[in-house]
């Protein structure tokens, strides 16, 4: 809904008030730029990527019951957020190791969906790979109590952010 996607842009540029590089005051030139009044530095306020991996195995998906906040409580399929320069495919991996105890196989891009996540409702935009196991046992990381397999006409109702929703989707519709 555009009227969401104005407050959460409202939020990024408010969010600020002090440039990184100098400590000068920022003042919104538009919806997603902040400049400097010291020294005119540009700060963008663009979506922040994750990447997550849709792990399948007898035509069940793999989901976790996250442990923290935001959408503790909440199923979430394995991923986060990329590290600086880092590919996408290798985010997806290594996400899913941590989550679930397994070594998977990245396969083919599901899609790119974009999402508002968190209290702060940053604005992200998360890629979403097909994967399978290549060795390990599930076992739930640090950050979920519990993880299960699920087929495509049984799936909980309780997920974290909206993008979950969307893949899922998109995977039924494969
Ligand atoms: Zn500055």
């Amino acid at each position: 809904m555009v009227s969401d996607v104005l407050v959460c842009y409202a939020f990024a540029v408010i969010k600020y008030q002090f440039c990184p590089k100098c400590g000068g005051g920022l003042k919104p030139k538009n919806a997603s730029l902040l400049v400097c009044g010291v020294c005119s530095y540009h700060f963008y306020q663009n979506s922040k990527p994750t990447a997550k991996a849709l792990i399948i195995e007898d035509g069940k998906i793999l989901l976790g019951i996250r442990a923290v906040d935001p959408f503790k409580g909440h199923w979430n399929i394995p991923g986060g957020f990329l590290e600086y320069g880092e590919d996408p495919k290798d985010c997806a991996k290594r996400e899913a190791q941590e989550e679930t105890g397994l070594e998977v196989q990245i396969g083919e891009l599901l899609g790119i969906f974009t999402d508002f996540y968190g209290v702060e409702k940053n604005a992200t935009i998360n890629i979403a790979y097909m994967a399978s196991r290549i060795s390990g046992e599930v076992k739930p990381g640090d950050e979920l109590v519990e993880l299960g397999w699920f087929s495509p006409d049984n799936l909980p109702n309780t997920l974290a952010s909206e993008c979950n929703a969307k893949m899922l989707e998109a995977w039924k519709r494969l």
